[in-house]
């Protein structure tokens, strides 16, 4: 992304990087949180502000308001130890950053410090956004968060030194598909990052590339459960499966990629993965071409997202979920 392509959301709050770069610099000191069960965008974004603000000398937290259990995005990115538990989080930061999240309620436990902390400031990408920050810098077509933060890095003077290029690389790489998306912006931002110390064959195979042997079955009993509708979505049809409780809570981490699976056997059509979080709780990702939009229909359904990659979380029998998702892929 650079100056000509970015069309930042404008409304009350509404910052450009500079003026990002201004709310970070008057900080007395910062908590940088993404949104809950953070991905590589909201784990890297938040890893490499906080490491740069240190750097400069400002005091600054990074932490997630969910799981408890640390996430393997945030194991393999936080290199200097900068992360703590929700519990452990400043009660009441000067600044607080919200990196990667659409919506307050995507802040889990630490949705509470947006009231606490004397002012906030959303670093985010996704066309759902709700303005819930005293500040905001969102674009919507930014391919990352990362690319953002990126951006306000270079406002800040800050540089970019191997642990936070190697946040940055796994925001970008992973929220663009593996550069399928993002074009050549995204490209020269991944070459700058290699050039900065980000090693992609190494980063990667910590990131995704390794998985317990237990995991193979699991996949297997998951993806032989999944149903194919093809008059589902208007006719472009519908390719579901479900993760239940058991198997989430042991392979959470690496549940992400079987909704990909289902995708690449969907057509032009939508994927869906219906994960139990909890007893009749629902975690459901969405995947598709960006026609039906899935961003409107996870919004509609209680969760944001972008066109073609999407999400929510509801409550409810199975059955009632699919209902409720056949039904918002019909509107
Ligand atoms: P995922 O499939 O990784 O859970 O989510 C897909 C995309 O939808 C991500 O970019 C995520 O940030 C976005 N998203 C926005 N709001 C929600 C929400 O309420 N629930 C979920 N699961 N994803 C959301
Ligand atoms: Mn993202």
């Amino acid at each position: 992304m650079n100056e000509t392509t970015a069309q930042l959301l404008p409304g009350p709050g509404a910052v450009d990087p500079a003026g990002a770069a201004a709310v970070l610099r008057h900080a007395r000191d910062v908590l940088v949180v993404g949104h809950v069960r953070p991905d590589a965008d909201a784990a890297g974004s938040a890893i490499a502000l906080a490491t740069a603000l240190r750097r400069a000398g400002t005091p600054a937290t990074v932490a997630f308001g969910g799981p408890d259990q640390v996430p393997d995005t945030v194991a393999v990115l936080d290199r200097d130890g900068i992360v703590v538990p929700a519990a452990e989080a400043p009660a009441d930061p000067d600044l607080l950053v919200c990196c990667d999240t659409s919506a307050r309620r995507r802040l889990g436990d630490l949705s509470d410090r947006l009231d606490r902390a004397r002012s906030s400031l959303a670093i985010d990408h996704h066309a759902s956004f709700t303005g819930f920050a005293t500040h905001h810098l969102v674009d919507p077509v930014a391919p990352a968060t990362v690319t953002l933060v990126r951006r306000v890095l270079a406002e800040l003077g800050a540089g970019i030194d191997p642990v936070i290029a190697r946040a940055l690389f796994a925001g970008l790489y992973t929220d663009t598909g593996g550069f399928r998306w993002g074009g050549a912006d995204a490209m020269r931002l991944g070459a700058e990052l290699v050039d900065a110390g980000a090693e992609p064959r190494e980063l990667l195979r910590e990131l995704s590339g390794t998985r317990p042997f237990g995991w193979l079955a699991a996949q297997a009993t998951v993806l032989a459960g999944a149903r194919s509708e093809p008059d589902a979505a208007c006719g472009a049809g519908l390719v579901w499966a479900v993760v239940d409780a058991c198997t989430a809570t042991r392979y959470r981490d690496e549940t992400v990629t079987i909704v990909g699976e289902l995708l690449a056997t969907a057509g032009d059509g939508v994927a869906a993965l219906l994960t139990e979080t909890a007893a009749d709780a629902w975690s459901v990702s969405l995947r598709g071409t960006g026609a039906p939009d899935l961003s409107r229909v996870a919004t509609a359904l209680g969760g944001g997202g972008h066109p073609a990659a999407a999400g929510f979380e509801r409550t409810g029998t199975r059955d009632e979920i699919l209902a409720a998702l056949r039904a918002g892929l019909a509107a």
